[in-house]
């Protein structure tokens, strides 16, 4: 099992009321395995996505990545999210100021040397169709080249799980569709892929489907 999930419980305070998220919430998945959550707006999916990706701590239970319980140690914590997870959010959160090239081989560098961490950021980029597009600043890309080229920043670490966050949210549906053929294609390679989405038809390429619903 590449990432379990025991017993997971969070609610949230406002005000005088407290909202119970997830109560009790299991999840397992294997290597390779590709899962899509869906449910209505308000379910939990970002919540359960970040406590999974070691983003957010669960009031109790445990989440476990290949074995390891990811929220015992906050070193630890930071070496997994850096070393195994990549994440792609709804908006792109690429830095203004630097290329294609530079946004992908940045958080690379953590990990390797300089070098080494462009040579790969190029590669990922040109795997991804965006060769001609390396040495662009994110204001001179297309909304959906800017979300390739935050697919690629999320892949330079060569993560074993993949989480993704609505990331066609504010695509249009040729673009969707780039960025899921993408996503199938990691995932044919091995990736593991957790991605949240409302729509059915981008969850339908995916290997199972969660569904959640609000408590
Ligand atoms: P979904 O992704 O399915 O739309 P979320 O996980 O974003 O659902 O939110 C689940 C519930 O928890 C919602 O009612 C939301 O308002 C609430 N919630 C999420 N994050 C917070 C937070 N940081 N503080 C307070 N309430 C939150």
């Amino acid at each position: 099992m590449i990432l379990e999930a025991k017993s997971l419980y969070k609610s949230y305070k406002k005000g005088n009321s407290t909202i119970k998220v997830l109560e009790g919430f299991n999840f397992e998945m294997e290597k390779g395995d590709f899962v899509a959550v869906v449910g209505p707006s308000g379910a939990g999916k970002s919540t359960l996505l970040h406590i999974l990706g070691g983003l957010e701590k669960p009031d109790e239970g445990f989440v476990f990545f290949n074995g390891e319980n990811i929220y015992n140690d906050r070193k630890n914590l930071d070496n997994i999210r850096n070393k195994h997870f990549g994440f792609v959010f709804q908006f792109h959160y690429l830095l203004n100021d630097f290329t294609a090239l530079e946004n992908v081989a940045i958080p690379g560098m953590i990990n390797d040397s300089e070098n080494n961490a462009f040579s790969r950021a190029k590669e990922i980029l040109v795997k991804m169709g965006l060769e001609g597009r390396i040495n662009h600043f994110p204001k001179e890309l297309s909304g959906g080249e800017q979300q390739r080229v935050a697919i690629a920043r999320a892949l330079i670490n060569d993560p074993s799980v993949l989480f993704a966050d609505e990331p066609t949210g504010n695509l249009d549906k040729d673009n969707s569709r780039i960025i899921i053929d993408e996503f199938k294609r990691l995932n044919a390679e091995g990736l593991s892929i957790i991605l949240v989405t409302h729509d059915e038809k981008i969850a339908s390429v995916a290997k199972r489907t969660l569904r959640m619903e609000k408590l």
